[in-house]
């Protein structure tokens, strides 16, 4: 392909603010019985910014009409908005829907059983996702259009996307994000909309729209997984092991529309070839629909798919192709730009229109992305056999709960970890059973383990989009050892999900004093609780010794003490309060407290 791409087309102008539908889709007819946007949300798409629960209510009215479409909620955010998918497809598919799940988890599970000839009556699964930066609107007006269009749509192409897909369409990854946005923009518009990017509606005040309640952007979070809104998503990825993901974004005004593949210096080295040809085999027909509407695009030349923890990257990890879109932002209803107004509604539609050159790409290389998704977790054991690191311990002995939380990230994803079955010594440190875990390099999501946790010092392009540097626990800031083999005679039965544990009270109750040591993660919280509850805590500052039980134990500075007895008079806990809470606390925040009768210098 030429590697400009760049359509030679002038783009005609098309400036209208309003989408009127039905839109002129080639091939495609519309029943009239099924609800358009405008009779739900009470406005057209285009002519405002649609809110989350107006997104929610559209989605849902479309489930109650079309036996095309289920809705599910996979996640609520922290301020309580929901987060839904639905999920789209030939009502032939959902009558069994799970047997077609389950199908399409055979790939990965047993990929080696699957033979050609059964990809060919296969559905593909694909996660169209919209709008994880809150105030690149576009797309999730997009995802109305496109759930009206595969909902009302009739005719034979409708048909071979519905039969040969199941769609799992994400109308808005970051709800939170989003209606801080939307209420900024609809509530600081007057009637007539202006394009003056000078004017009230273009200036978000901080924190803008783009990332979730905390401020997380949560399209650097499909890896850490720390954000609710990432956990339901994450989850909803696993459950169907989709073939395509679809990451629609927004980026500067005066740009026109991308679509990946990206630059090319600028791939994860883990990232199989394989996906690379697939994004460039997609592409034509992105292109394809956008010189239908003479909308103007490019490809490769921005943006790169290095960090996992980005949408349109994570799916490359997973034997899915990723793709990413990014429409040049109106940001408010229309903008100023270099070429002249940009429109809402030009955004939108270009969007959707594109969202339905991945559908016609999706049903021409459906066998060819199938069988690319076997294929890769077919050759999880060579990919594991080519790699040096045969697996890793990551010790329990220390930053024990941070160490737990990395464990539970790599569960999250679908990584397999063991218990010590005997004792293992590495460095000259002696690991018991119980004191480290082991997770083995060779399981179905290798290349994922090795693009986390591996150490990268050097790149082939030292120029970034993002982030070039997460090795897990560096990040989690806990001791872990690549191990260059590792025998099955050292690990245990596979472990459940992680619980956290390993806080404890030492020395039963105590008569003068508790003392929790400041090395586990959850004591500023502990000792938050110990003051809300009237306790005066005193912080050491210097290591000192005192009695436990009867022997003497050394404490470094930074040891909470937690008196029994209050100076202050105010102060109504009392000491059997006080056992309680200690015992309460190791529970709850796997602190570490021990008991001290007499202390001394
Ligand atoms: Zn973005």
């Amino acid at each position: 392909m030429n590697p400009l791409l760049f359509c030679l087309l002038i783009s005609m102008g098309w400036a209208e603010q309003t989408i009127d539908l039905p839109m002129k889709i080639r091939g495609v007819r519309y029943n009239s019985s099924i609800s358009k946007p405008e009779d739900i949300l009470g406005h057209k798409v285009g002519t405002r910014h649609t809110r989350t629960d107006q997104v929610v209510d559209y989605f849902e009215a479309l489930a109650s009409q079309s036996n095309r479409i289920i809705l599910n909620d996979h996640a609520k955010t922290h301020e309580g908005r929901r987060l839904i998918h639905a999920i789209v497809t030939h009502p032939d598919n959902h009558k069994n829907l799970e047997a077609v799940r389950q199908g399409n988890l055979s790939l990965s599970d047993h990929p080696e059983k699957v033979k050609d000839l059964q990809l060919n009556d296969m559905p593909m699964v694909a996660y169209l996702g919209f709008s994880i930066h809150g105030d690149e609107a576009s797309g999730t007006e997009a995802s109305l259009l496109l759930l009206y269009h595969l909902a009302a749509g009739m005719g034979n192409e409708i048909d071979e996307i519905l039969k040969h897909t199941v769609l799992i369409v994400d109308p808005m990854f970051n709800p939170d994000g989003r209606d801080r946005f939307v209420n900024w923009v609809n509530g600081n518009r007057g009637l007539i909309a202006t394009s003056d990017i000078q004017d009230r509606e273009h200036n978000q005040p901080w924190p803008r729209g783009r990332t979730n309640h905390y401020l997380f952007d949560l399209n650097r979070d499909w890896m850490p997984v720390t954000q609710p809104e990432s956990n339901g998503r994450i989850k909803l990825f696993h459950h169907w092991r989709p073939q395509f993901l679809l990451d629609a974004h927004e980026m500067g005004s005066n740009a026109t529309f991308f679509f990946q593949p990206g630059i090319p210096s600028r791939n994860n080295p883990n990232t199989p070839q394989g996906t690379i040809d697939l994004a460039y085999k997609l592409a034509p027909y992105h292109a394809k629909r956008l010189d239908s509407i003479q909308s103007m695009y490019y490809s490769q030349q921005s943006y790169d798919d290095f960090y996992y923890g980005k949408g349109s990257t994570f799916g490359d990890i997973h034997g899915s192709v990723g793709i990413l879109f990014e429409q040049a932002s109106s940001r408010s209803l229309e903008t100023e730009t270099n070429q002249g107004r940009l429109t809402y509604a030009f955004s939108v539609r270009n969007q959707f229109i594109t969202t339905l050159g991945t559908l016609d790409g999706l049903v021409a290389l459906r066998t060819d992305f199938l069988k690319y998704h076997r294929d890769f977790y077919a050759t999880a054991p060579d990919a594991a056999r080519k790699n040096s690191v045969k697996g890793y311990l990551i010790s329990l002995k220390q930053n024990r709960t941070r160490a737990q939380m990395l464990i539970q990230n790599l569960q999250k994803h679908r990584i397999r970890a063991h218990g010590l079955k005997k004792s293992m010594t590495i460095n000259q440190v002696k690991y018991q059973p119980g004191e480290a875990v082991i997770i083995p390099s060779n399981q179905p999501q290798t290349r994922f383990l090795k693009g986390v946790m591996e150490r990268v010092t050097t790149f082939e392009d030292s120029l970034f989009y993002d982030v070039s540097a997460w090795t897990l626990p560096l990040a989690y800031g806990v001791d872990s050892h690549e191990l260059k083999q590792v025998p099955k005679s050292y690990m245990g039965p596979a472990l459940p999900y992680m619980e956290l544990d390993g806080g404890h009270v030492i020395g039963g109750k105590a008569t003068a004093a508790y003392l929790m040591t400041w090395d586990r993660y959850y004591a500023p919280k502990s000792l938050y609780s110990i003051m809300d509850a009237g306790i005066r805590p005193r912080l050491t500052t210097a290591p000192f010794s005192a009695t436990v039980g009867e022997k003497s134990m050394q404490f470094d500075r930074g040891t909470i003490v937690i008196p029994m007895i209050q100076r202050d008079a105010d102060a109504t806990i009392s000491q059997d309060e006080i056992h309680t809470m200690m015992a309460d606390l190791a529970k709850t925040d796997h602190v570490r407290i021990k008991e001290c009768s007499k202390n001394r210098k």
